[in-house]
């Protein structure tokens, strides 16, 4: 694979942006390859974004290893589609816009900048009524063909796009951790937080550590985190949970007990994708607790319904995506309250994905894996 020099008969001669550019690109499941692409070329209204780093999400790692939920089954239809490039969770410098992109998004070439992972259709029932998140054709970067991702050194952002600028004082890893971030403070949104309460959150990954600051941001009496990596819990207390448990050696179930005079927890943020956490979230609530769930699963999940229902009524919640809490993850990188060079534990350069793909996949060494264009 080489590298192109810029060209004079492209329209960005002058601008430093070549004609081509290195791409991931994803042809079905387990087949992602490295290749030699066109740089988009922004139409009116757009922006180019030249990629600084993208990070790799588990729901990359789903996709790639051919999950229902992106190619479908006999419940659904595929969701995901091929020829497209991955990566969802990026951070860039504008390179090149017209006058009515800039007023829209209130940014400039050279402005560093990261764009919601969801591109609204702003005209279908949810779009319309403010649930933007949860909008029906639900085209996120990186997924369809419609919006290529940033697993490239060049990306678009499109008219409909939620853009928002970060400083340039951050790490590029570090700065890109704003989509995940997003989707954990908005977990923590959904279950309405109060003072008094006690709040697990099941997992120690990119989501539960941000889930952790999140939660200890809203001020609960205690946050437990839950994992069985004692590294991992390690980095759980340094995003400020109060207690940290290793359920390969503590029963949960006990501690949320001792923990409220027997009751139970008040709140359960489940962010592993275990199915074993369901039952275990279950288990460990008291009656009238919160459970939110924010994982994608690789497959069924099997628990007894009766346990929210009739045992305990429950309030069981779904969350998707980080609607409305873009600001407020920006802000909380700034601000630096995260241990984000021990979070952003892999940096590699684009045409070493499939590391970075099975770095994931085993998920026992890295946190959060980020790959960096050229
Ligand atoms: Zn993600
Ligand atoms: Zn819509």
């Amino acid at each position: 694979m080489t590298t192109t020099q810029a060209n004079t008969q492209n329209p960005g001669a002058g601008t430093g942006i070549p004609d081509t550019m290195q791409a991931v690109v994803c042809h079905g499941p387990e087949d992602y390859r490295l290749e030699e692409v066109a740089v988009p070329q922004p139409g009116a209204g757009q922006a180019l974004v030249r990629v600084e780093a993208t990070g790799i999400c588990a729901s990359d790692l789903k996709c790639y290893h051919g999950a229902a939920k992106f190619w479908g089954d006999a419940n659904r239809p595929a969701w995901a589609e091929t020829e497209v490039i991955p990566g969802h969770e990026f951070v860039g410098e504008v390179v090149q816009l017209d006058e009515e992109a800039a007023a829209r998004w209130g940014i400039g070439v050279g402005d560093r900048v990261v764009s919601e992972q969801i591109v609204p259709c702003w005209e279908c029932r949810y779009c319309l009524r403010g649930e933007y998140w949860m909008c029906a054709p639900h085209s996120l970067y990186g997924f369809k063909r419609r919006h290529p991702g940033g697993m490239a050194s060049y990306m678009l952002f499109p008219v409909e796009a939620l853009v928002h600028k970060v400083s340039k004082d951050l790490p590029a890893a570090h700065a890109a951790f704003t989509e995940p971030l997003s989707c954990a403070l908005h977990a923590v949104e959904r279950a309405s937080i109060r003072f008094e309460d006690v709040v697990f959150v099941a997992g120690c990954g990119p989501i539960g550590l941000g889930m952790i600051a999140g939660a200890v941001a809203k001020s609960p009496a205690a946050v437990v985190a839950l994992d069985m990596s004692e590294r991992k819990l390690e980095l759980a207390r340094k995003c400020g949970a109060t207690h940290t448990v290793n359920i390969a050696e503590q029963d949960p179930v006990q501690v949320a007990k001792d923990l409220t005079d027997g009751y139970g927890a008040d709140v359960y943020l489940e962010g592993t994708g275990h199915p074993s956490a369901v039952g275990q979230g279950l288990n460990l609530l008291r009656k009238l607790g919160r459970y939110v769930e924010y994982s994608v699963f690789g497959s069924d999940v099997t628990v007894d319904w009766s346990i929210i229902s009739d045992d305990k009524e429950l309030d069981v919640l779904g969350a998707h995506l980080g609607p409305h809490c873009w600001p407020a993850a920006i802000r909380m990188l700034e601000s630096k309250v995260l241990p984000m060079d021990e979070i952003c534990s892999h940096q590699l350069p684009l045409e070493r994905f499939q590391e970075g793909l099975d770095l994931v996949a085993a998920g026992t060494e890295s946190v959060k894996v980020t790959l960096l264009p050229a």
